[in-house]
């Protein structure tokens, strides 16, 4: 890859109808010119559009509208029919060539096209607090940037596969599973948070986000000759971990345990240790409740607390017996222990034993952990489990005291905000998170 690549970005799915507006003249279908608004609906197997006055324009399989000079479009909150994902309640407005095609069920999806450097200015604006210093905000780009490259292998580089199977049977006494971003087959990523959240050119970009893309633009993360599948969470906890002991069981170099620090410190290897690390304060870039750095780097920190370095989820006996019955199907009867059998160097749990009156059950990954013990995630799988028991030497209550938030593996975002704010440069906060990376600028 020697040039900036373009990318396919699904905005609408599943849409009876989409109507817009063309902001500047289009291509349409490389044959007309069209302007103003528009509406497209399928149509025997086709998508027919048609102009602002309701006269058919084309009648095609696809309608691609290119821009002539610097037009933009804009996509309205149209939705008719059941099908649509989720409900827009503002228009849209993007750079770049508008794609409308059919999926399986003749309904309308609009896909951006879009190059690369374009999509990521939005994506790190619309992501990151613009207030987040320079140095951070091109780190992320470049972490970004390289690991959209690598995911969609448009480096000519294999993904590794998720391994989705069913909910754990009677018999079963190991359920392990590790998750991977389903694939689209239309587009290459969602405008939605499933890929990263993708807004166009609706809301105005902050300089420093427009700043960080530019001055980093081209620059991959590389290891080996190969684009790195750059990683990266929201807090590590004070040390992250390996990519092994979130998905599959590979060795990836530049995704193993740094201490997220200026100190050394020691990987966790044992229960003594994961308890001590836990229930502790460690000093680390990410251990800040400083509400004024937290402002800066979190977009909607006012709605978030700041409790996940080190945070604490307590419920009584029935109620994680309700939740855990609820998120995996599995009746343990009463609950009777909850027991680490296996931990990474960032202290998260990778396989954790549930015990209860009727069945005992190993479950792992990290995240089907998180998944099975909180009505919605708990921050992080890195935990340590205090039961309170009655005269009879049941549990009453179960107290999960945790460390840091996500899965800890590759950037640690709250350290690398912070490190930036130290006056760390965006070359030497990538250096600190991905292990023997070094930086490359492909065009
Ligand atoms: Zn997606
Ligand atoms: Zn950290």
């Amino acid at each position: 890859m020697n040039e900036e690549p373009t990318l396919r970005v699904g905005i609408l799915q599943g849409y009876s109808e989409v109507a817009g507006r063309l902001n500047g003249p289009f291509l349409i279908n490389d044959a007309l010119s069209l302007s103003g608004m528009f509406r497209a609906c399928a149509r025997e197997g086709r998508i027919l559009l048609a102009d602002a006055a309701g006269h058919e324009i084309i009648h095609e399989k696809e309608v691609s509208c290119t821009p002539l000079d610097n037009s933009t479009f804009t996509l309205l909150d149209v939705m008719i029919g059941k099908n649509f994902h989720w409900q827009r309640k503002q228009e849209q407005t993007f750079r770049g060539e508008l794609r409308l095609i059919l999926d399986e069920s003749d309904k309308l999806v609009a896909v951006n096209r879009i190059p690369l450097e374009d999509y990521l200015s939005s994506v790190v604006s619309s992501e990151m607090n613009a207030e987040a210093g320079l140095e951070f905000l091109k780190a992320h780009a470049i972490a970004s940037r390289s690991w959209l490259v690598s995911m969609l292998g448009m480096a000519g580089k294999a993904v590794h596969g998720g391994n989705a199977s069913a909910g754990p049977d009677q018999k079963t006494k190991e359920h392990i599973r590790y998750y991977h971003r389903v694939d689209h087959t239309l587009f290459d990523v969602c405008a939605d948070d499933h890929c990263q959240r993708y807004q166009g050119i609706s809301r105005p970009m902050s300089d420093n986000a427009r700043q960080a893309v530019e001055r980093t633009r081209g620059l991959f993360l590389f290891y080996n000759n190969e684009i790195c599948d750059a990683r990266y969470h929201k807090a590590c906890g004070g040390l992250t971990d390996n990519f092994a002991n979130t998905w599959d069981g590979v060795t990836v170099p530049y995704l193993t345990s740094v201490p997220d620090s200026a100190v050394p410190y020691d990987p966790i290897r044992t229960e003594a240790e994961a308890r001590k690390w836990i229930l502790g304060d460690p000093g680390a870039y990410c251990n800040t409740k400083d509400p004024n750095v937290l402002r800066r780097i979190l977009p909607s920190f006012d709605h978030e607390t700041a409790d996940f370095f080190r945070w604490k989820v307590a419920y009584t006996r029935t109620e994680l017996e309700d939740i855990i019955r609820e998120k995996s199907g599995v009746d343990f009867g009463n609950l009777l222990s909850l027991t680490p059998l296996e931990r990474g160097p960032s202290g998260r749990i990778v396989r954790l034993q549930i015990a209860g009156s009727k069945r005992a059950l190993t479950i792992g990954k990290e995240l089907e952990i998180r998944r099975w013990l909180s009505r919605s995630h708990l921050y992080s799988s890195a935990f340590v489990v205090c039961a309170e028991n009655d005269k009879s030497g049941l549990p009453v209550r179960f107290i999960l005291y945790g460390a840091g938030w996500g899965h800890g593996v590759g950037l640690c975002q709250i350290g690398a905000a912070v490190m930036a704010m130290k006056g760390f440069m965006s070359e030497s906060i990538l250096k600190h998170y991905y292990n023997g990376a070094e930086l490359q600028k492909l065009y």
